[in-house]
């Protein structure tokens, strides 16, 4: 093609003018536009949204956004550390700060936004920042540093203007430099544009857990100074003085759109330069994207909306029609290590609509979903606290639920999308706005073979990371079906399989998460890969699954060594070996069940069930049940539940061996044994097989001559009987079977994966289990063996340790400032003799202050 190359020029060179230039690049096959980025900052286009990770150690350059090729390109050319100071319409050429001029066809502006500091009094002393750019934090940290060289013998004490997403990123900050950190907030809550009440005052504990001081309805009257200009302190509108040495202004952003204004291009209201769906500004031959666009009257403060913007530019200006899709706020964030996410509707404007809160402040978490009146269709949500159904709730925000609301936050209802359902128009990835549809095609269409290929096809899940489950999850499923394999990987975090990953901590003997995810992985870990590595580690080595850095990697359940029920209580699951208990034991778990009005029910495991026990009340029941013998059940982990037994050859005509003894001994030899996913036994006295153990993961059945094994049986939803694995086993032979087939599941099956799938993917299904278990055709055996006496001679009961440490002891409290005192916003009833809950699906539960 012979045509003469137009001339972009942009102005910016932010993450939305680096997008910008992707997009151009990779859709100008013919090289119709030579492009020019005048950017005034002194490096390439970094990734704002990560800026706080410069403070825990991570090198200004891993901030560089994409691939540097792009700006070796002859194509491109990036004049870095040049400010652009005027436009010349009617020339078409801008000016830069040094003279020099650039002449242009198409300018984009991309000129962002800056960070804006409200005319306080003092705010231009010495030890007043900023948090916008690289330059903004490395000076903020040389100053801290500096102050504490200065005064050794005390910390440096700092202070935040703002409580919202760059107020809580800087107050993260001066945590990381080991400064004191105090946030205030003129609202009467934290992220107010975020979060709603009940969330503001989750994250405000959260945040105050970290030794971050929150004041909120607070407005700052003057930054106080000593002598020489430096910052020594703050006075706030009630009178009221803090001592501080710095201060950090994150009290929002304005566009800079000083170019536009003086260009004469028309500029919003509350600022920013005005431009249409197809992002021109009022000169033709003048485009506005990301902060610095005010489009459908608003400026948007997030990278989504720009990443948009960048696309229908760099589409126009080959000839195409795209138009500015929409962007909503959805936001997903990790700040301070605590999850936030807000999404659709989320402060429930939408008339009629219901809101439907879970709260419980123990585990620090609040939850709520906003949905339509007919309590179908999912409208929006705030998550704080734990944010992983985020990626799975915000693509069906307008669709219909598949069911109750409340099943989408209760902790392990399995109430969340496979991820494979989804719609095709449901939004999967919102920063770069790709649809499930995308997604599917980029595997059927584009021929994407990996997860990676998809993300460098779609740009899904490369902007804020938060969808990369699910976008993997509908990769895999589109590869599955098109025949494809599948990597195993963990996660994002780790791309060993969940055996790989045991495997590989057993070899190097890391024992701490950070030292698996430095030696194995990379990043922080998220909710997929931190209760797997728990759950490793606590195979491998045992030990108090709240020890240490463990404590702080479990579920919800594990966390608090009981179940949470739908009303934000817990369950005590007292373990009754074999389902055999005295009268006494009897006696004392009803006495206990009245003195603390607990409901209680007999399970199909052949135990008692105590439901409705407040946090606080956890340790008192325990103590009580402990002293009569009893110990955990572990119905909160994963690891063994029940073995439930009939009454066997003891009592029963038929029966042919002792089903209850046999019972009893494994259940106390695999008690506490932890595992890929839950584990459930069952012993029958003959082959009528009124323990149905045929449904479980290890079932025994009574022979004349011994006993039957069969393996990977379950319930649930998709029930399968268990495969014969031995026949006319003696006491020891079933034992060491037993034990074999435990061991060697648990170290080779994948994350949540009970027996029954992990045989059916097993190569060589049951016939190569039973190679492995009774003929040693691996040469593991010893090991599989010794695996298990150590978890049998380590075991000890966890409730017990609990209760004679003080430090576990300290968790469970239900009120920060009042324990023992219930929480008002549970309701009850009696049925049947008993007291329930009251639920009402879309009436609102308080948050627990
Ligand atoms: C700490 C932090 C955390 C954030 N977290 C999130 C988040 O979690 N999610 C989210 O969606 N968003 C987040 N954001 C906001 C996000 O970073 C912005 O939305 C995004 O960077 C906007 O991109 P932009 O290119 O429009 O502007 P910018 O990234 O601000 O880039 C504009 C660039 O233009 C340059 N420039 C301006 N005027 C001129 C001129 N006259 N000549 C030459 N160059 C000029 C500026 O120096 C700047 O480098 C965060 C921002 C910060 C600071
Ligand atoms: S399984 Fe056999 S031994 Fe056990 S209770 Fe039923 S009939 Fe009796």
């Amino acid at each position: 093609m012979s045509e003469v190359a137009q001339h972009v020029v942009v102005i910016g060179g932010g993450m939305v003018a680096h997008r910008f230039v992707e997009a151009l690049r990779s859709r100008d096959e013919s090289g119709r536009w030579q492009v020019t980025v005048v950017a005034e900052e002194p490096r390439p286009p970094y990734d704002r949204v990560a800026l706080t990770t410069y403070f825990t150690g991570r090198d200004p350059e891993d901030l560089h956004l994409g691939d540097d090729a792009l700006w070796q390109d002859p194509k491109v050319s990036l004049r870095k550390g040049i400010r652009a100071v005027a436009i010349d319409r009617d020339g078409r050429h801008v000016t830069l700060a040094t003279g020099e001029t650039l002449a242009y066809d198409h300018l984009v502006l991309a000129t962002g936004s800056y960070a804006a500091v409200p005319p306080v009094e003092g705010s231009d002393l010495q030890g007043c920042f900023v948090y916008r750019t690289i330059d903004d934090v490395a000076a903020l940290r040389g100053y801290v540093e500096a102050l504490r060289r200065e005064h050794p013998d005390r910390p440096v004490r700092g202070a935040v203007v703002g409580g919202g997403l760059l107020g809580l990123e800087a107050a993260g900050a001066l945590r990381e430099l080991g400064a004191q950190s105090t946030v205030v907030e003129f609202a009467p809550r934290l992220m107010p544009l975020q979060v709603d009440d009940g969330g503001g005052a989750q994250l405000r504990s959260l945040i105050e857990a970290l030794d971050v001081t929150v004041r909120t309805d607070t407005a700052t009257a003057k930054v106080l100074g000593a002598r020489r200009g430096l910052v020594t302190g703050m006075r706030f509108a009630d009178g009221s003085d803090l001592d501080v040495d710095v201060v950090i202004f994150a009290t929002g952003v304005r566009p800079r759109d000083e170019l536009g204004r003086g260009a004469g291009l028309a500029v919003g209201e509350r600022g920013g330069v005005v431009v249409d769906s197809d992002c021109s500004t009022t000169d033709a031959a003048i485009s506005a994207i990301g902060e610095v666009a005010c489009i459908d009257g608003r400026v948007w403060g997030l990278v989504a909306p720009g990443y948009a913007m960048a696309e229908v530019v760099a589409d126009r200006m080959l000839g195409g029609t795209a138009t500015f899709p929409g962007a909503d706020s959805s936001t997903k964030l990790k700040l301070l290590g605590v999850d936030v996410a807000s999404f659709g509707d989320a402060f429930a404007t939408a008339p009629g609509c219901l809101e439907v809160v879970y709260a419980d402040a123990v585990a620090g978490v609040y939850k709520k979903l906003v949905v339509s009146d007919d309590a179908r269709t999912l409208l929006g949500g705030i998550l704080v606290g734990d944010a992983s159904s985020y990626a799975a709730l915000r693509p069906l925000v307008g669709s219909e639920l598949a069911a109750d609301p409340s099943a989408y936050l209760v902790p392990d209802s399995g109430g969340l999308p496979a991820g494979d359902d989804l719609p095709d128009e449901a939004t999967v990835c919102s920063c770069n706005n790709v649809s499930a549809a995308q997604i599917r095609g980029a595997v059927t269409d584009d021929g994407c073979c990996s997860l990676a290929e998809v993300k460098g096809c779609t740009k899904a899940g490369t902007s804020c990371g938060s969808c990369l489950p699910l976008v993997k999850k509908l990769t895999d499923t589109a590869l599955e079906a098109a025949g494809v394999a599948v990597s195993r990987g963990l996660c994002e975090h780790f791309e060993l399989t969940r055996a790989e990953l045991f495997n590989a901590v057993q070899v190097t003997g890391a024992r701490t998460f950070s030292e698996i995810v430095e030696r194995h992985g990379r990043g922080r870990g998220c909710d997929i890969c931190k209760p797997v590595v728990a759950s490793i580690l606590a195979s491998l080595y045992g030990g108090h699954i709240l020890d240490g850095e463990q404590g702080t990697l479990q579920d919800t359940n594990d966390h608090m060594l009981a179940n949470l029920q739908k009303d934000g209580t817990y369950s005590v699951v007292p373990r009754i070996p074999g389902g055999e208990v005295t009268p006494e034991g009897l006696i004392e778990i009803g006495r206990i069940a009245k003195d603390f009005d607990l409901y209680t029910k007999i399970t199909g495991g052949q135990r008692i069930d105590m439901f409705g026990a407040r946090v606080e009340q956890l340790p008192l029941i325990w103590r009580r049940l402990v002293d009569a013998g009893f110990e955990s059940g572990h119905a909160y982990g994963k690891s063994l539940r029940t073995v439930k037994s009939c009454v066997g050859q003891t009592w029963c005509r038929y029966g042919v061996q002792d089903s209850v003894a046999m019972a009893i001994r494994l259940e106390l030899r695999y008690r506490g044994l932890r595992s890929p996913h839950k584990l459930k036994l069952g012993v029958s006295g003959c082959a009528r097989e009124c323990a149905e153990a045929r449904g479980k993961d290890a079932g025994v059945i009574a022979t004349d001559k011994g006993w039957n094994l069969y393996v990977g049986g379950n319930g649930g939803f998709t029930p399968r009987h268990a495969q014969l694995l031995a026949e006319d086993l003696d006491d020891e032979g079933l034992i060491r079977a037993i034990d074999r087939f435990f061991v060697y599941y648990i170290r080779t099956a994948d994350r949540l994966q009970r027996t029954a799938p992990w045989l059916e993917e097993l190569p060589g299904g049951i016939d190569h289990l039973r190679e492995v278990v009774l003929d040693d055709a691996l040469g593991i055996a010893a090991d599989l063996d010794a695996a298990m006496e150590q978890h049998v001679s380590s075991y000890s009961d966890e409730w017990r340790d609990v209760l004679e440490d003080p430090e576990k002891l300290a968790r469970f409290t239900s009120f920060v400032n009042a324990a023992d005192v219930p929480d008002p916003s549970l309701r009850y009833e009696q049925e049947r003799g008993q007291r329930r809950p009251v639920l009402v699906a879309g009436e609102r539960i308080e948050v627990r202050r």
